[in-house]
């Protein structure tokens, strides 16, 4: 495992609250006597900083043992760790959770912003008009580039699973206690690439705080994956913004042939 790797898996147990890891010197658990080896702790800054300090020896296995591998987990398990979710003052006004919905092995995942209205009620994301507006784009665009998607082949989800009252941006700290679970979400479908959906999803995967229309049609990563930034449907079915719809289009079709050529 490199440098990047290891900060990647400590990163993902970060996101869990798992604050502090530690790393046996030899790997297995106990010494030739039955005695406790001795163990370091371990940051993910230690990690990009000094690689060969860190990544000596390491194997995802001795680093942790007792858990399992980023990616081991399924959607249906994170799912049922959620339960019903009292975790953010956000459950208040939730009728339904909507944690995603689609194929969970697609090689391309769309992160909204959360629930509106429509959502909320059907527990299900994207559902309502910017819904059908991204239903169309997907299907339509990839219709138009010859490649054969619809929307159930891909997997759509958003950065917080329960509706902000009036639709509002979610806080900061709302978007910290369930972006756990989207990025959890992530690692479960390992996707070839993200589109971000609005400046929500975009702060969420990059850190990055531009606006939209900065970052729009540019990648990013989000832990090696790449990350395309894209107006979110709302914003387009204003009527002023038809720029903003033929430049959306144009970000979709390099996200579908980057995935699907
Ligand atoms: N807007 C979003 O960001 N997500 C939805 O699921 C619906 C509308």
């Amino acid at each position: 495992m490199n440098a990047d790797q290891l900060r990647q898996y400590l990163e993902f147990y970060q996101d869990l609250g798992i604050k502090d890891l530690y790393r046996r010197a030899g790997g297995a658990g106990r010494d030739a006597e039955g005695g406790t080896q001795e163990v370091s702790r371990i940051v993910p800054e230690d990690a990009a900083r000094s690689p060969v300090a860190t990544t000596q020896d390491a194997s995802p296995e001795s680093l942790f043992p007792e858990s399992q591998p980023p990616g081991g987990e399924t959607l249906l398990q994170i799912l049922t760790d959620i339960g019903d979710c009292t975790r953010c003052r956000l459950h208040e006004g939730r009728t339904k959770l909507v944690f995603g919905v689609g194929n969970e092995r697609s090689p391309l995942v769309f992160v909204g912003e959360g629930p509106g209205a429509d959502e909320d009620a059907q527990g299900i994301p994207f559902v309502g008009r910017a819904g059908q507006l991204l239903t169309q784009m997907i299907e339509n665009t990839a219709k138009k580039e010859g490649i054969g998607l619809r929307r159930d082949d891909v997997y759509i989800c958003n950065v917080v699973k329960c509706r902000p009252p009036g639709n509002r941006t979610p806080e900061p700290d709302e978007m910290e206690t369930c972006g756990q679970f989207l990025f959890r979400q992530l690692m479960a479908i390992r996707p070839k690439a993200i589109c971000a959906l609005g400046g929500t999803a975009a702060k969420a995967l990059t850190g990055h705080k531009e606006g939209v229309t900065k970052m729009r049609g540019r990648w990013f990563q989000w832990r090696a994956v790449p990350v395309m930034i894209t107006y979110h449907p709302s914003y387009l079915l204003r009527p002023y913004n038809q720029d903003a719809k033929r430049e959306a289009w144009e970000d979709l079709k390099k996200v579908l042939h980057f995935v699907y050529d």
